[in-house]
Formats: structure tokens, C-alpha cells, sequence
């Protein structure tokens, strides 16, 4: 079962929890039997899923009984199943420890290590793409001399990424051209440099003497497996074999587009307390996103991911300073404007795909669709902002509502909003619904700011 599908089943078990009447034994039962198969089908290890279920239950009864009121309403019941739910969800997929964290200003060596056909060539791209995006200088080095064509591929994909790379034709030692590689990076003060090395078809005594070797003379600052998602629970056997040799730091799992054992893969990585960083989500170099369970768990339950949208209004901050500063500085103070939307949204389109980026945002469900599709809906909201004045940009979006004379309850919203859709080729219903994603925007990142907001718990982790 692929993730979101999980994630549509899982959020159907809950929701139909709120929709029927009295909570009782029986009802929790069935809602969870429902989430258990659906986590069974994704091929999550059955001793996992039946701690979950006895987990939950517990909790549930727990918070139930420390509740004076008597147990509650039936409202209150249904939130405490599905923090539960949420809560255990996440415990799933959490191996408890923390990765290490590249620092800019000087060189981090990553090596990658893994079964041949795990997509360990393609991801060394991504990663260069990602941390360059970021503003760190980026290169691969192609140790991989087993598997002819290796270096072709990568020398292709870096120059297609415009990313720096190292290899050799004639070569044939993968530690000399490891050690030559890092060498020349580390001189030229790369601050990311990734060491790709060979693949075997299964795990060969030959492949973990060359890891070892390698490992030596390189000292990565983080050794990462590479896992393909379809091998589900057996990640976990094959991560064990490979931590005996290489001690590796942490795993990214590829192929989590349209996998149906991605669940299980996650959460037998999981179970082997090593953290998985990046899941790849397809063959584009863009198709890699970070990996922390609380906000995976979240996102896979359409409840958005407030810490990747805070993370990624940093990284913007750090390729474009100037610009981001004043959305920062406005942040910091608990403001948020149109403006700042729009400025997010801007840079958002440049950075890669959107798809990825909406689904951060919470109560964003329709924005489902393809990547063309996404990208047209974010330009009509950029053309929208377009016909807005300086006045209606600065503002918190108030000035389109038309309120009670109280002048706090909003009746209905105003005629600027039908200036701004004649002017941008839009309708009235689009620049409405545009309003209410910013506002739904505005509250989150309001809440991330301020002193004891996201923002400021993210910038003290640093
Ligand atoms: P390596 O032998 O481990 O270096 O694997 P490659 O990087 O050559 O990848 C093997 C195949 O998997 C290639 O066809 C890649 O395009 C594909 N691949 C890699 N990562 C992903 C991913 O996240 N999703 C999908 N769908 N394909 C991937």
C-alpha cells in the first residue's frame, strides 16, 4: 500500500470514530483493527502492529481515567484516540536517536554505502542537489569501479546538476580514487562531499573489506546506508548485516513512490535504533525529502508539517538573505503579511517541486494533484497577490472583510476582493479561498514565531 493510501486508510478509521455516536469498547476496537490491517498490508512487522494496538489501548485508558470528569464526552474520547494513534504512529517510525547534522564553513564527508540497484548513484545526486540548494558546496566522488558505467552516470547526473564531481576511467583501486577525491574537495573547501562506493548484488565479504578500506581512508563524518523501500521488513535484516561492518550513522530509503512496503521499511529501519535521514520519492533529482517522524507521521495524515515548513522558510533565509530577512524579522515579531506569503511563495516555486511544499501545509487536501497542476494553481495566487496594492500586501488580510459593526465578525468579504479577481483573471471564489490558505498560513507561522514559537525553539537547536 502506498504511503498516502496508508495514511487515507488510517485517517478513515479516525474519522469514522468522530462520526459515530457514543465511543464505546467495541467501536475503539474496530477502529483499531481497521488501522492494524492497513499497517499489516503495508507490510509493517505484525509484533510491531499488535504493540501498537495494546499501546493505544492502554493510553486511551489511561487518559481516560485520569480524566475527573467522568471519562469525558465522546469528543473529548475521540481526541484521545487519535493523539494515541498519532502518538504510537510516531513511535513507530522513531529510532530514537538523533543524526549528525552537516555544519557549514567546512567539510562533511558522507559515504554511501549499499546493495547494488538500492539507488545509491542517484541518491549521491540528490543529496549534492539538496545540501547546494542550501547553500553548502557540494561535490561526488564516484568510488564505485565494480560496476562499469558508474562513473558515466554520475559525471551525467553532476553535470546535469551542476554539481562538482570526482572519478576516474583507468583507475582501478575505489580506495585511491576516494582518497584522491576527498583530498582535492577538502583543499578546494567543499563543504559537502559525498563518496559514492561500489554496490554488490548481495552482501559479499568483498564489499565490507572495501567499505572498511574506504571508511579509513576517508573518515566520513557520516557513513549512510542506502535501502530500497520494496525489500519492506527485510530491511531490517539487511540493515543489522551492514551495521556489523560498516557503522553506519544513517539510512535513507529509496523508492517510496508507489511502494506498497514503505511502511515496513520505515519502521524496520526504526526498529534497528538507526535514523533514517531522506526517503527518495522518485527518479528526479528533486524526489528527496528530509525524514523526521513526528512531521512524516503528520503529513501522512494530511495534518501538514509545520517543522518542514519552518526548516524550509530557513533555508531561504540562508540563499537569500536580503529578502528573507525582513519576512524573518516580521516573523520573529509574530506578523505575517500577504506580502510575506507571496515572497514564500515566490521562492518556493524556484526551489523544486510544490507538490512537496503544499503538503507541509496543513487543511491543504486539494491541492492534490500533479506537479503542472500545483504549479498553475500557486502562479494564480501570485497573479492574484499581483493585483493587490501596497496597502492590501502589508496587511493581515482583514481589509477584504466586511465585518459587523462590532468590527470583529467577519459577514462576508468586500469589493476589493472582486477588484483583485477582474485584475488577475481570477474569480472571486479563487481569491477567497486564496485569502483562507493565508490565513491558515499566517496562524501557523504566527505560531511559529514569536518567543516561544517553532522558530525560535528551531533557531536555539542550532
Ligand atoms: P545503485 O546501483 O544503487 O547506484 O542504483 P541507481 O542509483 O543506479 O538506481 C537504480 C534505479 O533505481 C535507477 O533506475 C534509478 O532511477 C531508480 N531509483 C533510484 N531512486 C529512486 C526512487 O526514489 N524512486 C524511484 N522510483 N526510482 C529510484
Amino acid at each position: 500500500m502506498v504511503l498516502a493510501d496508508l495514511g487515507r486508510r488510517i485517517n478513515g478509521a479516525l474519522s469514522s470514530l468522530s462520526r459515530a455516536g457514543t465511543l464505546d469498547d467495541a467501536l475503539l476496537d474496530s477502529t483499531l483493527k481497521e488501522i492494524c490491517t492497513a499497517l499489516l498490508e503495508s507490510d509493517v512487522n505484525v509484533k510491531l502492529v499488535a504493540s501498537l494496538r495494546t499501546r493505544v489501548k492502554a493510553q486511551v485508558k489511561a487518559a481516560l481515567e485520569a480524566d475527573k470528569t467522568g471519562g469525558g464526552r465522546d469528543a473529548q474520547k475521540r481526541n484521545v484516540v487519535q493523539k494515541a494513534v498519532f502518538d504510537e504512529l510516531v513511535g513507530l517510525v522513531n529510532p530514537g536517536v538523533e543524526p549528525y547534522k552537516p555544519k557549514k564553513g567546512q567539510s562533511n564527508v558522507i559515504m554511501a554505502v549499499g546493495l547494488q540497484g538500492n539507488g545509491k548513484t542517484t541518491t549521491c545526486t540528490k543529496l549534492a542537489v539538496y545540501y547546494q540548494k542550501r547553500g553548502f558546496k557540494s561535490c561526488i566522488v564516484c568510488a564505485d569501479t565494480f560496476r562499469a558505467g558508474a562513473f558515466d552516470q554520475t559525471r551525467q547526473s553532476a553535470t546535469k546538476a551542476k554539481v562538482a564531481y570526482f572519478g576516474s576511467y583507468t583507475e582501478t583501486d575505489p580506495v585511491v580514487i576516494a582518497a584522491q577525491g576527498v583530498e582535492k574537495f577538502r583543499k578546494e573547501r567543499f563543504e559537502i562531499i559525498i563518496v559514492d562506493t561500489s554496490g554488490r548484488h548481495k552482501q559479499e565479504k568483498d564489499l565490507f573489506a572495501e567499505m572498511e578500506m574506504i571508511g579509513e581512508a576517508v573518515k566520513p563524518d557520516m557513513t549512510v546506508l542506502v535501502l530500497d523501500a520494496s525489500i519492506g521488513q527485510a530491511a531490517e535484516a539487511q540493515s543489522r548485516a551492514f551495521k556489523e561492518t560498516a557503522n553506519f550513522g544513517a539510512i535513507i530509503v529509496t523508492k517510496m513512490d508507489g511502494h506498497a512496503k514503505g511502511g515496513g521499511a520505515i519502521s524496520a529501519v526504526a526498529a534497528t535504533q538507526t535514523p533514517i535521514i531522506f526517503l527518495g520519492t522518485g527518479e528526479h533529482l528533486s524526489d528527496l525529502e528530509r525524514f523526521a517522524p513526528e512531521p512524516f507521521i503528520s503529513k501522512m495524515l494530511g495534518m501538514g508539517d509545520i517543522q518542514g515548513l519552518v526548516e524550509h522558510m530557513q533555508d531561504m533565509a540562508q540563499q537569500n538573505p536580503e529578502k528573507q530577512k525582513e519576512v524573518m524579522k516580521n516573523l520573529e515579531q509574530g506578523k505575517f503579511t500577504i506580502k510575506d506569503w507571496r515572497e514564500q511563495m515566490g521562492n518556493v516555486m524556484n526551489m523544486g517541486p510544490i507538490s512537496k511544499f503544499a503538503s507541509m501545509i496543513p487543511g491543504l487536501p486539494d491541492m492534490a494533484g500533479s506537479e503542472d497542476e500545483i504549479s498553475s494553481k500557486f502562479k494564480r495566487m501570485i497573479y492574484m497577490t499581483d493585483s493587490m496594492t501596497s496597502y492590501e500586501l502589508e496587511s493581515d488580510g482583514l481589509c477584504f472583510l466586511e465585518m459587523e459593526k462590532d468590527g470583529k465578525t467577519p459577514i462576508r468579504t468586500n469589493w476589493r476582493v472582486q477588484r483583485v479577481a477582474r485584475g488577475s483573471g481570477t474569480s472571486v471564489g479563487e481569491v477567497e479561498e486564496m485569502l483562507f490558505q493565508y490565513r491558515m498560513m499566517a496562524s501557523m507561522a504566527k505560531g511559529a514565531g514569536g518567543k516561544n514559537g517553532w522558530l525560535s525553539a528551531m533557531q536555539k537547536m542550532q
